[in-house]
């Protein structure tokens, strides 16, 4: 075990075939969700699931079978429902096999609040780590089990692939102890510079050769006002990290500054 276990408030569901049927899981997956509508507590959500679904609650003449293990909610509070060795109700064919991450969010597009953002990734890193699980591979969506005519879900996370990447890779980086709880990035709220993990002591050192003359920067942007020189063509740095933007992405160098990666300007190597 490399990760501690996030903090979990418990509020157990009562036993009762909605959503807590007592069946033994051994989980080989941990399946994401969104609350379906945005800024809407997830302590509503655990509400709904134990005082509402648990006690038998039928709509449009059928009874609701719905629960989840884990309901993060918009403040990063971790509930926890089910047992992580018993089945919840949350992913269709998968309950087989999964564990069920209701997240709750916020905005029109259903993005995460930073502090519900890091419990996710603390939460899905924690439960790779004690089953020895790819983060990469063995996070899935909801989407992926139903298909997207059914439901999209988690919204933002099938919308934005891109962020969905991040995020398994940002599980993946703290489960590897890469980065810690600190260091998570919340990729998701428009503002998210993030972060990719310089290269372990054992790996390989990366390294740019620049191929045409380059502005070097202070910051991590493009912009006028961070331009603090230039670096020549024909000379070669050390990359120390990799910042993923939005148009082209940046590499820092050992020295703290910042250039393109643009391979028009720079061509990577390794030694
Ligand atoms: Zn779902």
């Amino acid at each position: 075990m490399t990760i501690s276990k996030p903090k979990i408030t418990e509020k157990w569901q009562k036993k009762n075939k909605y959503g807590r049927p007592g069946t033994p899981l051994d989980y080989t997956k941990v399946a994401i969700h969104y609350t379906g509508e945005a800024d809407v507590k997830g302590s509503a959500t655990v509400n709904y699931f134990n005082n509402v679904v648990a006690n038998g609650c039928i709509v449009n003449g059928k009874y609701v079978y719905a629960s989840a293990h884990f309901v993060i909610d918009l403040d990063g509070t971790i509930y926890q429902l089910i047992p992580i060795d018993e089945r919840c109700y949350c992913t269709n064919s998968a309950n087989a096999y999964a564990i069920g991450v209701e997240v709750a969010t916020t905005g029109k597009d259903n993005h995460y609040t930073d502090a519900t953002y890091k419990a996710m990734v603390h939460l899905c890193a924690w439960l790779c780590d004690r089953k020895g699980l790819n983060p990469k591979k063995d996070i899935i969506r909801h989407t992926d089990v139903v298909g997207r005519a059914y439901k999209l879900c988690p919204i933002y996370m099938v919308l934005n692939p891109k962020k969905y990447e991040q995020f398994r890779l940002d599980c993946y980086n703290l489960k590897a102890g890469k980065i810690k709880v600190s260091d998570i990035i919340n990729c998701t709220n428009g503002k998210g510079k993030v972060t990719v993990v310089p290269t372990a002591a054992t790996a390989k050192t990366k390294c740019v050769r620049i191929l045409k003359d380059v502005n070097i920067h202070n910051k991590a942007d493009f912009e006028k006002e961070s331009v603090i020189g230039k670096v020549t063509a024909g000379g070669a740095y050390t990359v120390v990290e990799t910042i993923k933007r939005s148009g082209t992405d940046m590499y820092k160098l050992k020295s703290g500054v910042y250039i393109t990666a643009s391979p028009k300007y720079v061509e990577v190597f390794e030694k």
